[in-house]
């Protein structure tokens, strides 16, 4: 390596030291976001294995949803948590695209998340987008996107109002409040399969206020992803 190249490589690690995105132990040159050892031990869900998962039964009698998966188990001081912070409050936008390709990779023979028309991030209110200048569903979408070879789709679903915390609230009052954060247009025509993306879920709130929000147009065949599931 030249001694230019060199400095180079030693300066941008001072702004994005190679660490492990899980762990935060130094990365070799051929690892990337997590070392050897973190993406072995991820704690995958499999869920997408099996019918009638624990995601999808958050649903149940709640929204009408085909399929609903979540790829890892989140806990609390946990790996995945780390990692969830690296992807929304550290800038690490990249970490949700691998994840996500990490994910598709998993799900590519899943018939029930093959053939859709479309795969929707949850939306972040525009100022809170603005501030964190991603949307970490939309990265984690584009990496489920370039393995499962179903576009991604930010204008159909919008947040239109951003709402203090719901901890504490009942879930009726909770999507009740919610419903009114996200509205749903399709000016492109007709969308008949869509799956919803989202960082994380733990009540399934959010995602049920998106759901509604789309079968406001029509759309009705509604699959969901999450990368993380927090008990
Ligand atoms: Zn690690």
């Amino acid at each position: 390596m030249n001694v230019l190249k060199r400095y180079l490589v030693d300066f941008s690690s001072l702004f994005f030291p190679r660490l492990c995105s899980s762990c935060r132990t130094d990365l070799t040159p051929q690892e990337h976001f997590l070392c050897i050892s973190c993406l072995y031990n991820l704690p995958v869900t499999d869920f997408h294995l099996h019918e009638g998962n624990t995601i999808e039964k958050i649903f149940w009698g709640r929204v009408k949803v085909k399929a609903a998966s979540a790829f890892l188990f989140f806990r609390q001081k946990g790996k995945v948590q780390h990692m969830m912070h690296q992807l929304k409050y550290h800038g690490n936008a990249e970490l949700g695209v691998f994840l996500g390709k990490l994910y598709g990779q998993s799900l590519v023979s899943q018939e029930a998340y093959k053939n859709a028309d479309l795969l929707i991030p949850v939306p972040l209110h525009p100022q809170k987008h603005k501030k964190r200048g991603y949307n970490q569903s939309e990265k984690i979408a584009e990496g489920l996107s370039s393995v499962l070879n179903i576009p991604v789709n930010n204008t159909i679903l919008k947040r239109i109002k951003q709402i203090g915390s719901q901890v504490g609230k009942s879930r009726i009052d909770r999507v009740e409040s919610l419903k009114e954060c996200f509205l749903a247009d399709c000016p492109e025509g007709k969308t008949d399969k869509v799956i919803l993306i989202d960082d994380t879920i733990t009540t399934g709130s959010t995602l049920e206020a998106c759901v509604l929000a789309l079968n406001n147009i029509g759309i009705e065949n509604i699959c969901i992803l999450s990368l993380a599931y927090a008990e």
